[in-house]
């Protein structure tokens, strides 16, 4: 008889998404001229940059031919793509990363979901709230939690992230061994500080811990002070994994391409009490289930360093930083206190009432939707999602219905 992994049977189904579809469609089918705008997308809404375009197609041509063609490149990436990552988005900020560190992969969602498993099962794992749901969900599924209790795993350490801390993670009062950021964050759009990420990697140092470092929306960052990677921060290539992706970047999410950077001094140990790098353990466990992303995209991402893709991305994330700027500006006009939208496309609202409540006011009044913020964690109720990806148009004509809506 073959049985299930019955750690899967304790997951909570997510009801978010599927809630949001079913009151949207209601509306829609009451209101079908309303012009409904969606601020809920947690996916970009502009084209590729032209300069990757222009990689993709002529990577398209070298496979065409018998002699550019190209069968399965290495596992962990092509050179020309690992170095010019070391270079341009860690080097040229002053963090020691080598092109060797870097793995390349189709998408930063299964690199954080997937490096859980080169750790032990009964290690302590320290969650934020609101979160990822990913991070969570990956540790239930390998058997690290109890059965969930009122929307809480039970072995999991939550980290509230409330108006109290500016919705950044404190350091545990407990003992755990891994740990999970988010900077930029998704959802609430806060972004950690130099001081604050020190202590993390002090911290992690001293307990013989591992961060693992969601990057995802670095590209968002504008404030000089503000760290773009955590291996700015001293001491943090023995204590830190650290996932990029060019989803929000450049618009990848439907090309796929992103990176985890395992720095070879990044150490856990085993039973003995040996240390054992991780760069060993990730090559092997990427290599053997892992084949590589396809050329071309590897050659598209590339195109994002070129002087080109460097002023073409950071005009799409430009532009959604406009937007973020006017969500954040309307709401913070209506009295509702706000964070992220500065180095940010997320924008989290406290609401000051239920979320749901809120929700269905915005639909009905303003016809515009958002993502309740309870879908993230506890922490999150009473808060509201408003993400920046969305034509320039369609914000400026969302935030006007929404002040007449809330006025
Ligand atoms: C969008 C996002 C990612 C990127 O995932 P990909 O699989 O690379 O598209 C990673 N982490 C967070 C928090 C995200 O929101």
């Amino acid at each position: 008889m073959i049985r299930i992994n019955p750690h899967y049977q304790k997951l909570q189904a997510s009801y978010l998404f599927a809630d949001i579809a079913q009151r949207v469609r209601a509306f829609q089918q009451r209101r079908p001229d309303a012009g409904l705008i969606r601020l809920g997308i947690g996916d970009v809404t502009e084209p590729l940059p032209p300069a990757c375009v222009a990689a993709l197609h002529a990577a398209v041509d070298e496979l065409a031919q018998a002699d550019t063609f190209r069968g399965y490149g290495p596992e962990q990436g092509y050179d020309f793509l690992r170095e010019a990552i070391a270079r341009h988005d860690f080097q040229a900020r002053g963090a020691q990363i080598d092109a060797d560190e870097v793995f390349v992969s189709d998408g930063a969602k299964c690199d954080v979901g997937n490096i859980q498993e080169i750790f032990a099962t009964d290690i302590r794992v320290a969650i934020p709230d609101p979160v990822y749901p990913v991070y969570v969900d990956t540790n239930v599924m390998a058997g690290r939690t109890g059965a969930a209790v009122q929307g809480r795993y039970q072995g999991l350490v939550y980290l509230p992230c409330t108006a109290a801390n500016g919705y950044v993670p404190q350091l545990p009062d407990q003992p755990v061994d891994l740990i999970y950021l988010c900077s930029p964050n998704n959802p609430t759009g806060a972004t950690m500080t130099r001081a604050q990420l020190q202590a993390w990697v002090d911290w992690a140092r001293a307990a013989k811990a591992l961060i693992l470092f969601d990057a995802a929306y670095e590209a968002f960052i504008r404030d000089d002070g503000l760290p773009h990677s955590i291996y700015e921060i001293p001491g943090a290539r023995e204590v830190a994994i650290e996932m990029r992706s060019y989803s929000k970047t450049a618009g990848f999410t439907g090309l796929r391409c992103a990176y985890t950077v395992v720095p070879r001094d990044c150490m856990a140990w085993c039973d003995t009490g040996e240390p054992v790098a991780l760069h060993g353990l990730w090559t092997r466990r990427h290599t053997t289930k892992f084949n590589g992303v396809s050329y071309p995209v590897q050659r598209a991402a590339e195109a994002v360093y070129s002087p080109e893709g460097r002023q073409q991305t950071r005009a799409l994330t430009d532009g959604y930083l406009r937007n973020a700027q006017a969500i954040r500006a309307g709401f913070q006009a209506l009295g509702l206190p706000c964070t992220g939208g500065d180095n940010s496309p997320y924008i989290w609202v406290d609401t000051g009432r239920d979320a749901w409540a809120f929700f269905d006011l915005l639909l009905d009044k303003a016809a515009v939707v958002c993502t309740p913020g309870a879908g993230f964690g506890r922490c999150g109720q009473r808060h509201v999602r408003i993400s920046a990806f969305n034509s320039q148009a369609n914000v400026e004509a969302a935030m006007q219905r929404i002040a007449r809506a809330l006025a």
